[in-house]
């Protein structure tokens, strides 16, 4: 088969017995890859009732179609398993190189299952495939782990690790490569912990199948040629998705101080330009990219080990700067720092420290729950002493260390009304105040309040700030191109920014593997995901849907106290409304229960009979499910 790895390997941690088998072409022209790998293999093998940490869960790695072509930009590789942090659906995805590496051995997917007795690393160099001890690993940071393996195995394995935090269960652990790279969300940390798989290193050296090279050639050429003069490129070599900052504070959607405003007082020393001029060492890529937004720094405290990392990125910045009252860009950057190596992720975890920040100042913890420490506003020192103790999980740091939802749940007296999630998942960097649009996004997302599920910004900005018609459409819309660039699975910047369309992605994917495969084929695969992903939350939770769509109280109620977007909110009847015309667009009942005619439609029947069988299943639409299931809102991506 064009295109892929050719083998998926299952390994069963408990016993040590390495399976292979090689990878149906149905399969994967149906799921493709990555997210759709993990969707499908998830729902069909790990029990409702399974234990996210426990034995019946599944961890998977998962490269894609696009994943190690050069075809713009195939750097990315997708890991899941079920959620610690939201018990639902899990995927994250991540650049660098260790996706196309594996594709190299010959891999599309390898399947974890059961638990392993001891420590171990997963070791691959091409056809050879070892569980091999990891004991002398096991405690350490995750990019001092990589770097010591770089020396045990050689720099021309690709490395994957977890931190302390995910050998604890955090249930935001992350897992981090290429010195910066992160799958963050969802918990996958935590799960790759839970199984005791301490790293992956992997080297690949084969070349892939390529049905028409001299077409995927010129196709990829063209491209470059077009985008290496784009207007977005100089900016974003520059800064990054840090020169975002500047954006969002001028737009009122930044978070500061765990969202208690949308403009930050101080932006500018965390802005993409103190980046640029304080901490960067050098400019670093992922796998085939010509536009280079990672950023190499360094952050200089006094009193402090100099630290190095990739980032700050902006969610980074929204979220362990501005969520956390941080001014000044070495101490973001050291938090990024402490997060990566800890393997936690900087977005759950800056939101959570920020929380509790908020806790702090309102009195709800206090010095005592923290070991004698303070939780000041913009303080590094609390920042990090706090966040150590949620690594370890001890005292409070076991409290949060299940993510803000069960913190508040736990601490009562309140906290729940400005824990800023869904789901569970923590909001990523963007407030929704004035963005409704973006809120409906979080609320119905599938693994929670995470912004690339669906980026609605600018559409809300298009089709109006200040009211919520229209919005549903386009939000299924980008909730169906969005996740194409978690399945494919390539960098989704390159349309974002540099207009590369999905067009022309889809394209790439001819040339790759022989299949007249359009974007609207991709796009039903995508449709069918979402849906299966719904399904699987539901079976796990319980029902109806529409009792897990919920907003946080400070977005729908709390008017925002001042800057650009000074006294707006979203207004609960405005986000029911746009919850009824969501549902209805997507085919659904008014509860948010998937239908069977748009399951069966998407050639998921086998999830409408389980739903039917725990009385979950939508009821019928009187006049049927609509033809078209979200709206493009103009032909430029968002
Ligand atoms: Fe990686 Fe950034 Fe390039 Fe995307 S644009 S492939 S995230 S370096």
């Amino acid at each position: 088969m064009y295109g892929y790895g050719g083998t998926i390997v299952r390994i069963n941690l408990e016993t040590g017995e390495i399976g292979r088998s090689p990878t149906p072409e149905t399969f994967a022209r149906e799921w493709l890859g990555a997210r759709g790998f993990v969707a499908k293999t998830i729902y069909d093998e790990v029990p409702r009732d399974a234990d996210p940490l426990g034995p019946e869960n599944l961890f998977i790695i998962a490269p894609g179609v696009l994943t190690g072509s050069f075809a713009p930009c195939g750097s990315k590789v997708g890991f899941g398993c079920v959620s610690p942090l939201t018990n639902g659906h899990a995927d994250s995805n991540m650049g660098g190189h260790l996706g196309p590496e594996l594709k190299f051995a010959g891999y599309d997917m390898i399947v974890f299952e059961r638990i392993s007795p001891k420590p171990v690393y997963l070791f691959v160099d091409d056809d050879t495939i070892e569980l091999r001890p990891a004991e002398q690993y096991w405690g350490m940071g995750s990019l001092d782990l990589e770097a010591r393996m770089k020396k045990d195995l050689g720099e021309d394995f690709q490395i994957a690790t977890i931190g302390p935090a995910g050998e604890n269960g955090v249930a935001f652990a992350c897992i981090t490569h290429d010195f910066g790279r992160q799958a963050g969300r969802c918990g996958v940390g935590a799960v790759m912990g839970s199984k005791k798989i301490k790293a992956i290193a992997v080297r690949g050296t084969r070349s892939l199948p390529v049905h028409d090279l001299p077409g995927l050639t010129k196709h990829t050429y063209d491209i470059i040629q077009r985008t290496k003069t784009h207007p977005n490129m100089e900016p974003w070599q520059k800064y990054g998705t840090a020169l975002f900052v500047s954006w969002a504070n001028e737009h009122g959607c930044f978070p500061s101080r765990n969202f208690q405003t949308t403009v930050h007082e101080g932006w500018e020393g965390i802005s993409g330009e103190k980046l640029a001029e304080e901490v960067l060492v050098t400019h670093k890529a992922c796998f085939g990219c010509w536009m280079n937004c990672g950023k190499y720094s360094r952050a200089r405290i006094p009193g402090k080990p100099d630290a190095y990392l990739e980032g700050p990125e902006y969610e980074t910045i929204a979220l362990c700067g501005g969520s956390c009252g941080m001014t000044d860009i070495h101490h973001v950057a050291y938090a990024n720092y402490l997060c990566d190596n800890l393997g936690l992720d900087t977005m759950s975890g800056g939101n959570i420290v920020g929380f509790a920040m908020e806790c702090f100042q309102r009195g709800i913890i206090t010095q005592k729950d923290l070991e004698g420490h303070e939780l000041r506003w913009g303080n590094i020192d609390d920042f990090e002493h706090f966040l150590r103790m949620i690594a370890a999980r001890r005292g409070i740091g076991e409290t949060f260390s299940h993510g803000t939802r069960a913190a508040a749940q736990k601490l009562g007296r309140g906290t729940i009304e400005f824990a800023e999630q869904a789901k569970g998942m923590e909001f990523s960097g963007y407030d929704t105040r004035w963005y409704s649009a973006q809120l409906l996004s979080y609320c119905t997302s599938d693994i929670g309040a995470h912004h690339n599920r669906s980026w609605a910004i600018t559409a809300d900005i298009e089709l109006g700030q200040d009211t919520p018609v229209g919005k549903a459409p386009v939000v299924i819309y980008l909730q169906h191109i969005r996740p194409l660039f978690d399945t494919w699975p390539c960098c989704r910047l390159f349309w974002g920014e540099l207009d590369v369309t999905p067009e022309e992605h889809a394209e790439a994917i001819k040339y790759l593997t022989g299949w007249a495969m359009t974007i609207e084929e991709s796009m039903r695969v995508s449709e069918k995901i979402w849906n299966l992903t719904r399904a699987h939350y539901l079976e796990r939770n319980g029902g109806p849907g529409r009792k897990h769509d919920v907003a946080p109280l400070r977005q729908l109620e709390e008017r925002i106290p001042n800057g650009p977007a000074e006294g707006r909110k979203v207004g609960t009847e405005n986000f029911e409304y746009m919850l009824n015309d969501y549902y209805a667009n997507r085919g659904w009942d008014r509860d948010g229960n998937p239908t069977r005619e748009v399951l069966e439609l998407l050639g998921l029947k086998h999830a409408a009979d389980n739903l039917e069988k725990r009385g979950l299943l939508g009821k019928p639409i009187p006049g049927g499910i609509p033809k078209v299931r979200g709206q493009k809102l103009k032909p430029k991506a968002m």
